[in-house]
């Protein structure tokens, strides 16, 4: 199927870009019980997941997913209307598109590591950003439980990115998915790459849900969103997370593994 067809189907099957999003999160949540079996075998730790937390994460995943699409609805409209944002009308060829991919891709990394510092600032921390680290083992209903400014924050990211640099309309149809998948792998709790990975130079670069557990439960480290690349840089990535995966994957190679340690929140 080409591009243009692929993007029409998305389309048909959801509408706008918001709704293309939300059925990323039904179709991961739906492999995730398909395939439990496959996942029990992969948790990161075994941690409780009561009704009141449940209740938590329910509640600020429909605020943050509310402010998010307002905000994209907002700023879409405003800077459709000033001319500000349009489509590439050149032909869509497949690097094309997956260059400017990767130019959100890293854009968005960027933004995402150097907001997500801030938000561990002590009082920015404590008023914003506790609301997504009530969880310390993460779920994948975390990836959307945020203090709605988060929400804000992040669904202002791409139409600000789409009137700064003209994309097709087919790079489009990959990265509103890809965004929201990222944010459930992440958050899944369960480890389904294997121990080589940050071991080689190709795969070391990119972040396992592994990763993004740790910095639940250890909050000052690993706070990338698509890469480890801003961590190596400004050495923030957890001393001993090498060690940790190892370790990890050792445990989940053995049957009946014991759980892991469950964190508690400092601030
Ligand atoms: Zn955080
Ligand atoms: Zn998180």
């Amino acid at each position: 199927m080409s591009l243009e067809g692929l993007e029409r189907l998305l389309t048909r099957m959801a509408g706008t870009i918001v709704s293309h999003w939300v059925m990323v999160a039904i179709v991961c949540a739906l492999l995730f019980v398909v395939f439990r079996p496959f996942f029990r075998r992969r948790k990161i730790q075994d941690s409780p997941y009561g009704a009141s937390l449940f209740r938590h994460e329910l509640i600020f995943s429909a605020l943050t997913l509310g402010a998010s699409a307002a905000t994209i609805g907002f700023l879409w409209g405003t800077l459709r209307r000033a001319g500000l944002m349009s489509f590439a009308s050149t032909p869509a060829t497949w690097y094309v598109v997956l260059g400017e991919f990767a130019v959100y891709f890293l854009a968005f990394d960027l933004y995402f590591y150097a907001t997500h510092r801030v938000m561990h600032l002590g009082p920015v921390y404590r008023w914003v950003h506790k609301t997504h680290h009530r969880s310390t083992a993460p779920n994948p209903l975390t990836a959307f439980s945020f203090n709605p400014l988060e929400g804000v924050l992040a669904g202002g990211f791409l139409p600000v990115f789409l009137a700064a640099f003209e994309v097709h309309r087919e790079a489009l149809g990959l990265i509103g998915p890809f965004q929201i998948f990222m944010s459930m792998y992440v958050h899944c709790g369960h480890e389904m790459m294997p121990a080589w990975w940050y071991r080689t130079r190709a795969t070391r670069w990119f972040i396992t849900p592994m990763f993004h557990d740790q910095h639940h439960q250890l909050y000052r480290c690993n706070y990338g969103g698509f890469t480890t690349i801003w961590d190596r840089v400004f050495g923030t990535v957890n001393p001993s997370f090498e060690r940790d995966f190892d370790a990890l994957k050792a445990r989940l190679a053995r049957p009946a593994a014991p759980a892991g340690p469950v964190a508690t929140d400092p601030a």
